[in-house]
């Protein structure tokens, strides 16, 4: 697998992509939601965390995956480590979605795996979340309901469903390999992240058109800290409360995805939910009860032929 610095996976050639996109077609999308969470290395004091680190994890992508469209069997991976400060998280690998002014937009494997319903690596991991050992043992607090989540957080600690669901955050979309305040030269390919970011000279800002429609305006990008949303001063100091901001997941508080995370999501082509508004539900109820009736009447219309 071949990745850059900071983890994140470089698309693969464009042909394998093609073959597998072929492939796809072929595939049945899962009408449910599997994980299968292996925890691995860390310290014994780390490792005593194992269950309550899966329970978690699987708390955390729910959060996600409610409010996403079909379902699929996503593998993840927790490695603990010793070599990064807190928590990093990616998809393993990324498929291609289009070609887009010369450039190849990919996005993360994770979801592709939920758009297309093709495991873009089969059985192997589809994401990972490193987890720094002593960060587990001495700072996290696992929720022993993280499914609940009503227990109180404890003041001088994180919460792990929330540390977590940022993490797949970033798995799911928030990444990709353009960097402009960084002077990042262009590059001949980009996620989905990327192609949605403009660099106004001074700030990054994501420009989707679902998010910029909520939020009433491009949302502020995290300077200095791409892939994330929010500042601490200046423009998004309004988001600093939100699951994918770039400046803290503060100590005794419970994050939740939020309707502008969707909404971002949304942008980058991952597959939502129907949100059936009330009245819309009974349009939708009557319009089936009409259906039914007319089914009746042409059964009985045709009935020799049934
Ligand atoms: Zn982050």
């Amino acid at each position: 697998m071949k990745t850059d610095s900071l983890g994140r996976t470089l698309p693969r050639a464009g042909r394998a992509l093609a073959v597998m996109w072929a492939l796809s077609c072929g595939g049945a999308a899962n009408a449910a939601w599997t994980y299968r969470v292996d925890v691995l290395g860390g310290s014994p004091t780390a490792r005593s965390f194992e269950s309550a680190i899966a329970a978690n994890t699987v708390a955390a992508m729910d959060l996600w995956t409610r409010h996403l469209a079909g379902g699929a069997a996503i593998e993840i991976e927790i490695e603990l480590v010793g070599n990064i400060e807190r928590a990093a998280g990616y998809s393993l690998t990324s498929g291609f979605v289009r070609s887009e002014s010369g450039i190849d937009v990919y996005e993360q494997g994770v979801a592709y795996e939920i758009r297309t319903g093709w495991d873009p690596n089969g059985a192997e991991a589809d994401l990972r979340v490193l987890l720094n050992h002593d960060y587990v043992a001495n700072e996290l607090w696992f929720d022993p309901e993280p499914a609940q989540r009503w227990a109180p957080v404890p003041t001088e600690r994180t919460d792990a469903v929330s540390l977590l669901a940022h993490e797949l955050g970033h798995a799911l979309a928030f990444n990709g390999w353009w960097d402009p305040p960084k002077g990042q030269p262009p590059l001949h390919y980009g996620s989905t992240w990327d192609l949605l970011t403009h660099y106004d000279g001074e700030a990054l800002y994501f420009a989707g058109a679902a998010a910029t429609a909520l939020y009433g305006g491009p949302v502020p990008v995290t300077a200095g800290n791409n892939w994330h949303i929010g500042n601490a001063t200046g423009p998004g100091s309004d988001l600093l409360g939100d699951l994918m901001n770039g400046v803290a997941i503060s100590r005794g508080i419970r994050y939740d995805v939020s309707a502008l995370d969707l909404a971002m999501l949304a942008d980058m082509g991952v597959p939502m939910a129907p949100v059936p508004e009330p009245q819309s539900a009974l349009l939708l109820a009557a319009g089936l009860a009409g259906l039914a009736a007319l089914r009746r009447q042409s059964r009985r219309l045709s009935a020799p032929s049934a």
